[in-house]
């Protein structure tokens, strides 16, 4: 994903650090404050998330994107849940992370917003998408006004990660294989098209998942969202990303400059991307 801000603008400290489930760190961030005078804005969305700065190689922080698994303004907290996914500043930082270490961020922003005539929502992801679809259940279950069932889709690689969700007895919960979300995601979507689709995972699955619902299906895209969480071998893309020279990134920053529709700047960012075979 594109770095839409590039300084942390908040800082806090760790207050507490437990385990959610086998692979998955929770984390409350504490005396939350603002290190530039911006003040930390309502949220707007369930699944927003912000960047993280972590320590990478010699300790030089790096940014990585966290979803903001529940907020408790009146105790100056946020909760995130990181998953130990193997390698990586941010889950050796989890790993390790205690009471007391300090840390920043930028402003959290989302984008889940189902429209008010979605019959249904379908969750979907792996286990990185498990904090955003945690909490888009825990606010749906405080939520007022009527609300549409829900299909969840998750994958997780070990049982021992699924997690207990706030659904009703009209929900659907499905546990997949991550060879099946692809697929499920897709039969879903195609079964109700006037449910609103929510996708995160890997880039390649998100991909897959974007094509049916915009280029097959149809959909208009205020009906779902999809979104790259993380990139399989992302070191070798990232080294031929740089291989690709100043053209590429060029040519992406001239497409974010126009005023097209976010659908459609997409649509150009995985042509020029395509094009490199960089897909
Ligand atoms: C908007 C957004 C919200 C997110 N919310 C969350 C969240 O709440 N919780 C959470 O755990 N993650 C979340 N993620 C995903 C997280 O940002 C990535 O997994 C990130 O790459 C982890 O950074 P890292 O430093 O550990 O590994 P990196 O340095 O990015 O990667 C190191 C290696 O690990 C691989 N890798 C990275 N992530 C994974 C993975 N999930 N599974 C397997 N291999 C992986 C890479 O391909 C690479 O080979 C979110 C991502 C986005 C864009």
């Amino acid at each position: 994903m594109t770095d839409r801000d590039d300084r942390p603008v908040f800082a806090a400290v760790v207050v507490a650090v437990s385990r959610v489930s086998a692979h998955m760190v929770r984390v409350v961030f504490g005396d939350v404050r603002s290190i530039d005078g911006t003040a930390l804005a309502p949220p707007q969305a369930a699944d927003e998330f912000f960047g993280l700065w972590v320590p990478g190689p010699d300790a030089t922080p790096v940014k990585r994107y966290y979803t903001v698994r529940e907020r408790h303004p009146e105790a100056g907290e946020i909760v995130v849940d990181l998953l130990l996914h193997g390698h990586g500043p941010a889950t050796e930082w989890a790993a390790r992370a205690a009471v007391g270490d300090a840390v920043s961020f930028d402003a959290p922003r989302g984008h889940y917003a189902p429209p008010r005539d979605a019959t249904r929502v379908v969750l979907s992801g792996d286990a990185t998408a498990l904090p955003a679809i945690g909490r888009i259940l825990d606010e749906r279950a405080r939520a007022q006004e009527p609300t549409p069932p829900v299909t969840v889709l998750v994958c997780v690689d070990d049982p021992a990660d699924r997690q207990r969700l706030s659904v009703r007895s009209d929900d659907d919960v499905r546990w997949c294989r991550a060879e099946e979300l692809v697929a499920e995601t897709q039969r879903v979507a195609a079964h109700d098209p006037a449910a609103y689709v929510w996708f995160a995972g890997e880039a390649a699955d998100m991909r897959a998942v974007r094509s049916t619902l915009r280029r097959e299906l149809r959909i208009p895209t205020h009906r779902w969202m999809t979104m790259g969480y993380w990139r399989r071998d992302s070191e070798r893309w990232a080294a031929r990303f740089d291989a690709a020279g100043p053209d590429l990134r060029r040519a992406i920053d001239e497409v974010l400059a126009t005023d097209l529709d976010e659908a459609v700047q997409t649509d150009r960012l995985e042509d020029l991307l395509a094009e490199r075979g960089l897909l």
